[in-house]
C-alpha cells in the first residue's frame, strides 16, 4: 500500500468497535461490473456471512476487500486506514487471513511441511497459539503430518487450510464457501470451529456460504447479494425465524 493510496479515516471505525467499513466498493473485469457500490461493516469478533446465487459477485466481494483482486472505485477501511487500493501482502501484514474456495495448501507437501511454511514468517508464540488452537480444533490434521496434502480428503485440506491460516493469528478470517465439497457433517464441524474461535480468540470472519444451515452455525449476521449488489441484510436470528431460504437467492 502507498501513502497516496492510505490515510487515517476520519471516522476511525476502531474507535467504534469496528474492525471493517467497506464504502461503495466496485470492481470488475475489463468491461464487465461483476461488484456495484458494495456497503459493510464487521465489528471486532464478530462472524458475518454473504450469501446470494451463482455469480452474484461474492468472490469478487471478498477478493477485493482483502485486495488480490483491484477494485475500480470505493474504500476498504481496516483497523482505521482507509484505502482505495487494498493489497494482498499488506492485508496480511495487517491481521487479516484469507482461505479461498479452490486448492489453498500445497498437494505434493506433507501436512506438516505445509503448516512449517504457513509458521515461516510467524513468531515462536504466535505459532504455538495456532499450533494449539488447530491441535484443538481439528486433530485430524496433526494425525495425518507425514501424510501428502494432496492424498488429503477435501473436509481435511479445508481443516488444513483453516489451521495455515490461523497461523497468522489473524483477527480477520475471510474464508470462501468453507463447506464447498464437504459432507454434511465435516462442514458443520469446521464451522463450529471458527464459531470457537470467534466466540474465545475474538476472530472476526467474512464467510461467503451457499449453504444456509451452516452458515448460521457460525454467522451472526449475514449480507445478501443479487446481481452485483448487496440488496439485503439479516440477523442471524431473522434468518432462523424463517421456514426456508430460496427467495432469498
Ligand atoms: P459463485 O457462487 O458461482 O462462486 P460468486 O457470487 O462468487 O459466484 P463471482 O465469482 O464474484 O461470483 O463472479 C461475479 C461475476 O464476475 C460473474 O458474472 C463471473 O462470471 C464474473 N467473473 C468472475 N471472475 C472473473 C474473471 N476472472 N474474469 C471475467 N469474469 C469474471
Amino acid at each position: 500500500m502507498t501513502a497516496a493510496s492510505t490515510e487515517r479515516s476520519s471516522s476511525a471505525p476502531g474507535s467504534r468497535g469496528e474492525l471493517v467499513e467497506v464504502k461503495d466498493l466496485t470492481a470488475g473485469y475489463g468491461s464487465l461490473t461483476a461488484l456495484h457500490e458494495a456497503n459493510l461493516h464487521i465489528a471486532e469478533g464478530e462472524a458475518v456471512g454473504v450469501i446470494g446465487h451463482n455469480g452474484a459477485g461474492k468472490t469478487t466481494l471478498l477478493n477485493s476487500i482483502f485486495g488480490v483482486h483491484r477494485p475500480t472505485s470505493g474504500t476498504v477501511t481496516y483497523q482505521g486506514v482507509t484505502t482505495g487500493k487494498p493489497d494482498a501482502k499488506d492485508s496480511i501484514k495487517r491481521g487479516m487471513a484469507m482461505v479461498p474456495a479452490d486448492q489453498f495448501v500445497f498437494a505434493t507437501l506433507t501436512v506438516r511441511e505445509n503448516l512449517l511454511i504457513a509458521r515461516s514468517n510467524t513468531d515462536a508464540a504466535t505459532a504455538e497459539w495456532a499450533t494449539e488452537r488447530g491441535q484443538e480444533l481439528f486433530p485430524v490434521v496433526w494425525e495425518r503430518l507425514d501424510q501428502f496434502a494432496g492424498s488429503l480428503s477435501g473436509g481435511e485440506r479445508r481443516m488444513l487450510s483453516v489451521a495455515m491460516a490461523l497461523m497468522w493469528r489473524p483477527k480477520l478470517m475471510i474464508l470462501d464457501e468453507p463447506s464447498l465439497g464437504l459432507a454434511p457433517a465435516l462442514a458443520e464441524r469446521v464451522f463450529d470451529a471458527l464459531k470457537e474461535l470467534s466466540i474465545s480468540a475474538g476472530l472476526s470472519v467474512l464467510c461467503v456460504e451457499q449453504s444456509v444451515p451452516h452458515l448460521l452455525r457460525l454467522a451472526d449476521r449475514v449480507y445478501i447479494m443479487r446481481n452485483g449488489r448487496i440488496v439485503d441484510e439479516q440477523t442471524a436470528d431473522q434468518l432462523r425465524a424463517r421456514t426456508e431460504y430460496w427467495d432469498l437467492f
